[in-house]
């Protein structure tokens, strides 16, 4: 089967300082990954990691400063840029910014349907935009003529969902779509993905700093570090059996006694964002439990792993292909 979405090699690149102190940080730095059709497939990390970029780019909001992006075999290119052409839609993390407070959310349904001219008549438009709000669990009828604060944040994500699904898009990227609904109502909306992904075998770019919600509803997971993807697999074979030092940490982060309490991971911040991202050799050094000299100049091969990709110098020896 062919993938729906391909990044090969992807960089994105960023200057920040002033002109007597400018520096460049590679906030993407050559990643590689494929979408099946009906997958889900994660890029999680924490804050700083890249993981944002890269949905921004593959979406066309940013350039990209080298590599390439194939949606459906078709190259994105700045004028075709995989949102725009058909079948991807983008979910955001604040519901609540997504719609306008002084317009009723009925209103965005029914202006996308009218400019991707889905229906000929209004019944026929209430009759499409309620038949994809059940998919998300809700109804015309209960959403017609209501403003945003008439819902909860869990509520008005649901909305968001169901007007992505207006134009049958064969991939959604969900970036942090869970962070700001209630902890109680989190896992409503990761069993909605998979839902869709079973029912109408769309595929979800999942992007998260949350392994516990990653590890319920990814097919795949890649762990991003400093714009690298240090570790990619299935997610059975990244979270409970993770290789690269930096998964071992991520994962060993996850509250194991009662996870539906808890969704956040407990990783501390690097005060030292900057330095890790300017670091020669491995990123993860300053932070390694197994730091070598090696790591501390040279920077790891993807290596093969009993088929996961891990990036880290432990493994030189052991690699497979
Ligand atoms: Fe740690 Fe070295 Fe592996 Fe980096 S390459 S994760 S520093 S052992």
């Amino acid at each position: 089967m062919n993938n729906l979405l391909v990044v090969n090699d992807l960089t994105k690149k960023y200057s920040q300082g002033n002109v007597l102190a400018r520096v460049t940080i590679t906030a993407v730095d050559g990643i590689s990954f494929y979408i099946k059709p009906a997958e889900i497939f994660t890029l999680a990390g924490e804050s700083g990691c890249g993981k944002t970029t890269t949905a921004k780019v593959v979406l066309g909001f940013e350039e990209p400063t080298s590599g390439t992006i194939l949606h459906n075999g078709k190259l994105q290119t700045p004028k075709e840029k995989v949102w725009i052409t058909e079948g991807v839609q983008a979910i955001f993390q604040d519901p609540f910014s997504t719609f306008n407070p002084l317009r009723t959310v009925d209103r965005y349904f029914f202006e996308t349907v009218q400019n991707l001219k889905l229906a000929v008549s209004k019944g026929q438009a209430i009759e499409l935009i309620d038949q994809k709000l059940r998919l998300v669990g809700l109804t015309y009828k209960e959403f017609a003529g209501k403003y945003p604060n008439e819902f909860s944040g869990g509520q008005l994500q649901r909305i968001s969902i169901a007007r992505a699904l207006l134009s049958n898009p064969s991939l959604l990227i969900a970036d942090e779509p869970v962070s700001m609904v209630d902890a109680s109502l989190r896992m409503s909306i990761v069993n909605l993905f998979k839902n869709l992904r079973d029912t109408l075998g769309v595929s979800i770019l999942y992007i998260t700093h949350d392994l516990a919600t990653a590890y319920y509803v990814s097919d795949r997971i890649a762990i991003m570090f400093r714009g690298n993807i240090v570790e990619m697999g299935t997610v059975e074979q990244v979270l409970m059996n993770p290789r690269h030092p930096y998964s071992k940490l991520l994962r060993d982060s996850i509250p194991q006694a009662d996870p539906a309490k808890r969704w956040t991971t407990t990783v501390t911040l690097s005060e030292l964002e900057q330095e890790e991202y300017l670091r020669q050799g491995c990123k993860f050094a300053g932070r390694c439990p197994d730091v070598m000299d090696i790591c501390k100049g040279v920077v790891p091969a993807d290596l093969d792993v009993d088929g996961v990709l891990v990036k880290c110098h432990l493994y030189s020896d052991t690699q497979t292909t």
